[in-house]
């Protein structure tokens, strides 16, 4: 699974629709400061799932969408696109069925954010987990920002382990292990409520 492309419309500095193709290698993103070389980057983190509105160097989650400026109009919604390609066929179930796998998400004032995967809305958590099986993911060691290098090499090792674990992709494991374990709890306390049930019909 690789990254092909990002189409980002209304979010921060892109008010229109941009495309920016991800060719096989390096991919260099170059322009004055303040242009929207980070914001690209967020907007790439963002459609991954990023929930924490803190990480996108905003105030609220509709910080977002593009605010208006030098005359033009804030928008109402931003949306971001990013298309995967699949055609090594290394996506994780249910998403393997096809070549080219598009994952996008939208946010409108006042409504939130809605995630879609070819088209289909699934939930942030669907979004999620398909970028932790691949080893990526909006806070996943794939993308080192400014002072990330930093960081790892201060981290405690349950910080470094969990860095690691996120590399091997194992860390959607660890989440569907909770959900697992969340259902085990909720079917035993049912259990003990049809026994409390039985035991007053005897
Ligand atoms: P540098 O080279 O200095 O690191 P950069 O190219 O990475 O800069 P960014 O940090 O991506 O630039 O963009 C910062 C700009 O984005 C600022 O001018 C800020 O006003 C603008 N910006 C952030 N959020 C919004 C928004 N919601 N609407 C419009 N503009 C926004």
């Amino acid at each position: 699974m690789n990254f092909a492309k990002l189409k980002v419309a209304g979010f921060k500095t892109f008010v229109e629709t941009t495309e920016a193709p991800i060719e096989p290698g390096l991919t260099g993103i170059v322009g004055p400061n303040g242009c929207g070389k980070s914001n690209l980057v967020e907007a790439m983190r963002w459609v991954m799932g990023e929930s924490s509105f803190k990480s996108l160097r905003a105030s609220g989650m509709e910080d977002v969408i593009f605010a208006g400026s030098g005359g033009r109009p804030a928008r109402n919604h931003a949306e971001v696109t990013l298309t995967l390609d699949n055609a090594a066929r290394t996506a994780p179930d249910p998403f393997n069925a096809s070549d080219v796998i598009e994952v996008s998400r939208k946010i409108a004032r006042g409504l939130g954010s809605t995630y879609r995967i070819n088209g289909r809305e699934v939930r942030a958590r669907d979004v999620q987990l398909l970028f932790a099986d691949a080893s990526s993911g909006a806070r996943s060691p794939a993308l080192v920002g400014q002072g990330r290098v930093g960081e790892i090499i201060n981290a405690r090792p349950d910080q470094r382990r969990r860095i690691l674990e996120e590399a091997a992709g194992i860390a959607g494991l660890y989440a569907r292990r909770r959900e697992a374990e969340q259902k085990l709890e909720a079917a035993e306390a049912n259990l003990v409520r049809v026994e409390d049930v039985l035991g007053q019909l005897d």
